[in-house]
């Protein structure tokens, strides 16, 4: 009987795409296997060019393999993934190949690798992204694990990767949890660069006064330069949907309140205990948050506004500025996500490379973008970047920007059109440069109500002042632990 070189277990969307787009790739016998028949033989009815072997139960799905036997989890990201784990994990053998294509959070993954390795059986977390499209097209692939693993898995990964200048989106991004980490914070800046585009719109809408129509058509121009991506690209295509009810523009009748999975949060949780600013991207979290209070903003009953008209006298000059706003915000949420990657990388002693992260990322997935050959570029001349920002190409487009960038955030400010994401970020920037920060006054206060002492500008040491005393200064003995 032939046997499957790959096998894919859970055939929802993702996971019959991911099953159908390795069927289609030379070399690959696929078998597959769902919980519920019902969906694998949907599966294999509707797609008889596939070749797959089905298997009913996960006995026959394992005996379908070939040794070293590999076979990706596509299922519900949490019980639905241990439990699958724990039915594969009683069968393989060692050096067998278990992946997990879910969304799962970064921990984990790495508690189920430890779990899965003391079985010599070896375990891949790998994020893959690009929606149910990208599955059966070509996903950008970010595979934790094992190198040895990887050996194993990297061929056949790529061959169903997507394609970005030539060559595959797929790296093997670190050990253990790495690759849902990287997918985690590539989810993060997908809301940040989502929530800055809804702005723009907000802005081009209210206070320069253009139609959603009109505005898919600035949004097309964009995307001939700097901010060519995939996420320019449809919100213009939604931005020019009408509604065939009402005749209206579709993003009218849309309830203004925007749902999420979580993996936002996660990234906002990950960077608030790593100690990385990643403002950009949970300010889009947190207005999500907001628009999705529908009680608290139903009893809103009149609020002050006080703004005062944005009078925009000459609209290309206004369109630009709104263009360069968003240009420089988004510089800074990808700078911030590619920060906590870095902090990442050294908390949990993976060897990330980030211009490696960004050439994944040009293709397949959500956030894919002209913008990141440019950090690639960045990555390539200096590995070791502070922060993007830092690199002279984004120093110069910054510098270009940062006026429009401050004209913007503060006539909307006035104007009262929110602006969380824009704002956030210039203050982000502002707050990055300035050679001396208001922390110094914080320490005091800190120092003030719970002795927590505060080192000096111009000495070694650590100093508390007797505040309840007589105000001296007192150096602390360092510490002997
Ligand atoms: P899903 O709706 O997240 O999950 C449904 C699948 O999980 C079904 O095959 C279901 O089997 C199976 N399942 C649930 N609990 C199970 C259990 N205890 N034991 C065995 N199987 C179980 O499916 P999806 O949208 O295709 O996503 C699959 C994974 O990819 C998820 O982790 C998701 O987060 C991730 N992902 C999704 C997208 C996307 O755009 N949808 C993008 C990237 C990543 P039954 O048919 O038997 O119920």
């Amino acid at each position: 009987m032939t046997k499957a070189n790959i096998g894919v277990v859970g055939l929802a969307v993702m996971g019959s795409n991911l099953a159908r787009n390795l069927a289609s790739r030379e070399g690959n016998t696929v078998a597959v296997y769902n919980r519920s028949y019902e969906r694998t033989e949907l599966l294999i009815t509707e797609h008889p060019e596939a070749g797959f072997i089905a298997a009913a139960d996960i006995d026959a799905f394992v005996a379908s393999l070939a040794k070293p036997r590999t076979a990706i989890i596509m299922v519900q990201a949490g019980k639905g993934t241990d439990a699958v784990i724990s039915q594969l994990t009683e069968r393989f053998e060692p050096g067998d190949i278990i992946v997990d294509g879910g969304n799962a959070l970064f921990t984990d993954t790495i508690r189920r690798e430890k779990e899965v390795s003391a079985k010599g059986i070896n375990f891949v977390g790998a994020g893959i992204s690009g929606g149910e499209e990208g599955a059966l097209k070509g996903p950008s692939i970010m595979p934790g694990g094992s190198a040895e693993a990887y050996k194993t898995l990297g061929p056949i990964l790529a061959s169903i990767a997507a394609i970005a200048e030539g060559e595959p989106c797929v790296t093997h991004v670190g050990t253990d949890g790495a690759g849902h980490f990287v997918k985690m914070i590539h989810n993060g800046i997908e809301y940040a660069d989502m929530q800055l585009i809804a702005e723009a719109y907000d802005i081009l809408r209210h206070a320069g006064g253009y139609s959603p129509a009109e505005i898919a058509e600035i949004f097309e121009e964009w995307n001939k330069g700097d901010l060519e991506s995939f996420l320019i690209e449809i919100t213009a295509e939604v931005l020019k949907q009408v509604d065939a009810k009402t005749g209206k523009p579709l993003v009218d009748v849309i309830l203004d309140q925007a749902g999420s999975k979580g993996t936002g949060v996660w990234t906002v949780q990950t960077a608030l205990n790593l100690g990385t600013p990643v403002s950009g991207i949970a300010e889009a979290v947190f207005a999500r948050s907001l628009s999705s209070q529908a009680s608290q903003r139903a009893a809103v009953d009149g609020l002050p506004a006080d703004a005062t008209k944005w009078s925009v006298s000459d609209k290309a000059a206004f369109v630009e500025d709104v263009r360069r706003a968003l240009y420089a915000s988004k510089l800074v949420a990808y700078s911030q996500g590619f920060d906590a990657i870095r902090a990442g990388a050294k908390e949990y002693n993976w060897n990330i490379n980030l211009g490696a992260v960004s050439k994944i990322w040009r293709g397949g997935c959500i956030i894919r973008a002209q913008f990141l050959n440019r950090i690639a570029d960045a990555y390539d001349k200096n590995a070791n970047l502070e922060s993007l920002i830092f690199d002279p190409f984004f120093k110069q487009a910054v510098a270009t920007s940062v006026s429009s960038w401050r004209q913007v955030v503060a006539n909307a400010s006035l104007a009262g059109i929110p602006v969380p994401a824009f704002a956030s970020s210039l203050s982000y920037y502002d707050g990055l440069r300035s050679p001396r920060l208001s922390a110094a006054l914080v320490q005091g206060q800190r120092d003030f109500f719970g002795a927590h002492t505060y080192k000096r500008v111009d000495m070694e040491g650590t100093f508390h002042t007797l505040w309840s005393g007589d105000r001296s200064e007192v150096e602390q003995a360092p510490s002997t632990h």
